[in-house]
């Protein structure tokens, strides 16, 4: 197995890498062993003010940058990424614990994606709007928004940063983000790939420390004038009140707890299947996964047994060994949570079909779990589980159905399957989510919007709605003299 040295990754701010100014250091811990594998510096004050200082410089520099120029440099960008994928991935399972394939295609998937927006940049166009005096012109111009300060988390080192720092750079702005400092090299390869594509200076910059005390920092400063969170609803809901208190434009994506309703008429083999693989992705810690199972009583068992059949074929085991299908947790909290939700949904009732117990004593591993018969005061129906815990509950009716995956404040991703035209339009109009997908797992290329309702936040991370996130209208009117 070839195992890539895992750096001690450094801030980047104006276009150089170095040590936080006092020298402070946070350890990197591998989840497959929970043994320190690197460190990763820990801004200070001293060191934001820089970054802030190189962000404002980085934005005057880069918003005069033409559309097509900046396409072409990140294009560039793009093809770095591609050209280092592997090694990218590797470090990812190193940090992250997801298996190497997942991580390769969290890489290649993020070149994509930078591409995508660098073509959609070239497409912002402002509108001439026809004047109520023959003599005047009215003009709506797209402006950058300014320097942007990004918050991402450890489930998705890249694709959540990457989504930002395209559309971002794809408006002319420039990008500060504070990256999570559990799983930090994936992130600074990335951010090393459009330092070498030939970013200016300042346009691009990549913090780590105390994320309390970071985005606290830079939300309130003046030199910010957008933000943008993914993480926890409760974090986001403090750091949206932050930027609102401060006037800053912001973007929200939050938690999930997404429903899948499995239809009487669904094909069963295809949803556990399709939706089950779905489940057990990066150990389940992803925001659109999976998680409530309301499936038709005339189908539940049928449904539940070919669940915990693939529950019970997938390989455990590090994100780096051959044929690994579901790695560590990422961190030690996560097994922590996955103890309580399965404790707690045995003394609600619950049965535990399959799982419900971590394996071994070292690294952050859980079994796949299945549980069945979950009563809906059980907290793994109610809070995000955020691990690879799937519950299942009966319905009877598809009203029923509808009104539970509503219940919940969440409104990210949902899932149904059915081959009814009927219940398919219900479930169109009716569904209080983000993203509904039926048939099929989860699949949002950069094209499509990416984001939640209520709870789960607000604005997009895809689509032409990604842009607008970085851009504000200037109503421009010329009278001829
Ligand atoms: P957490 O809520 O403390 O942190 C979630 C993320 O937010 C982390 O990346 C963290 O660094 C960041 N964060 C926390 N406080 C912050 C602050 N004040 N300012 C800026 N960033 C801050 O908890 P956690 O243990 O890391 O994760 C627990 C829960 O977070 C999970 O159960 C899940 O619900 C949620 N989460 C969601 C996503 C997502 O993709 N939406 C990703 C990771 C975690």
């Amino acid at each position: 197995m070839n195992i890539p040295v895992y750096p001690d990754v450094q801030l980047l701010i104006a276009g150089e890498w170095s040590q936080a100014v006092d020298g402070r250091t946070i350890d990197v811990l591998n989840p497959a062993t929970g043994e320190p594998i690197g460190k990763v510096a820990h801004a200070g004050i001293a060191d934001l003010d820089r970054a802030l200082a190189a962000a404002q410089q980085g934005f005057e520099k880069w918003r005069r940058v033409p559309a097509a120029e900046r396409a072409t440099v990140m294009r560039r960008a793009a093809g770095l990424v591609r050209e280092r994928a592997e090694d990218i991935a590797r470090l990812m399972t190193m940090e992250q614990g997801k298996p190497l394939a997942e991580s390769k295609i969290e890489v290649s998937s993020a070149a994509d994606i930078i591409e995508w927006f660098a073509d959609e940049g070239m497409r912002v166009y402002g509108r001439v709007v026809p004047a109520r005096n023959p003599n005047a012109q009215q003009l709506v111009i797209k402006d950058p928004v300014g320097p942007v300060a990004a918050f991402t988390p450890w489930n998705f080192p890249v694709n959540q940063i990457v989504r930002k720092l395209s559309a971002a750079l794809a408006s002319g702005c420039s990008f500060l983000v504070k990256a999570p400092e559990e799983t930090p090299a994936s992130p600074a390869g990335l951010l090393q790939a459009f330092v070498d594509a030939g970013v200016p200076a300042g346009t691009v910059g990549l913090v780590y420390g105390n994320p309390a005390e970071i985005s606290e920092y830079l939300i309130k400063h003046p030199v910010i004038r957008k933000v943008t969170f993914t993480g926890s609803t409760p974090v986001g809901k403090q750091l949206a009140a932050l930027a609102g208190a401060h006037m800053k434009r912001s973007t929200m994506e939050l938690g999930g707890h997404a429903p899948v309703i499995v239809a009487a008429d669904a094909d069963i083999a295809l949803a556990a299947k399709v939706i089950g693989s779905a489940k057990f992705r990066n150990a389940g810690q992803v925001c659109i996964s999976p998680t409530r199972f309301l499936v038709h009583n005339s189908i539940r068992d049928e449904f539940a047994q070919a669940f915990v059949a693939l529950a019970q074929g997938q390989k455990v085991g590090d994100g780096l060994a051959q044929g690994t299908t579901l790695g560590p947790l990422a961190n030690a909290r996560r097994v922590a949570a996955m103890e309580r939700i399965v404790a707690n949904a045995r003394e609600s009732g619950a049965k535990v079909a399959t799982g419900g117990e971590r394996i071994g004593t070292h690294g952050n591993f859980f079994a796949p779990t299945v549980l069945t018969d979950v009563p809906l005061e059980a907290s793994v129906f109610n809070d995000e589980p955020f691990g690879p815990i799937a519950a299942i509950r009966g319905f009877d009716t598809l009203d029923e159905a509808i009104g539970e995956a509503n219940r919940l404040p969440y409104g990210l991703a949902s899932y149904a399957f059915t081959r009814s035209l009927a219940n398919v339009h219900q479930l169109t109009q009716r569904i209080q989510a983000g993203m509904l997908f039926i048939n099929q797992a989860a699949l949002v290329p950069a094209e499509m919007p990416f984001g939640g309702v209520k709870d789960s936040g607000y604005g997009s991370e895809g689509g032409p709605e990604a842009l607008e996130a970085y851009l504000q209208s200037k109503s421009v009117t010329i009278t001829m003299i």
